[in-house]
């Protein structure tokens, strides 16, 4: 296990498929909240808020 600063995870959210920053991956709405980060008056708990989430892209 790489051990660097492991203390910024916060751009890991429960929806994300994989870390920000991996090769074959990139960001897209978020199916559950539409891209507006908000689910029900609440803060999405996939994208965490952001609207987004981290997806596998291309098929690697
Ligand atoms: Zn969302």
């Amino acid at each position: 296990m790489v051990t660097h600063n492991d203390e910024r995870n916060e751009g890991m959210e429960p929806g994300d498929e994989a870390e920000p920053g991996t090769p074959g991956t990139g960001e897209d709405i978020c199916r559950k909240c539409d891209g507006t980060g908000q689910l029900e008056g609440k803060e999405c708990p996939d994208c965490g808020g952001t609207g987004y989430v981290i997806r596998g892209i291309g098929g690697a």
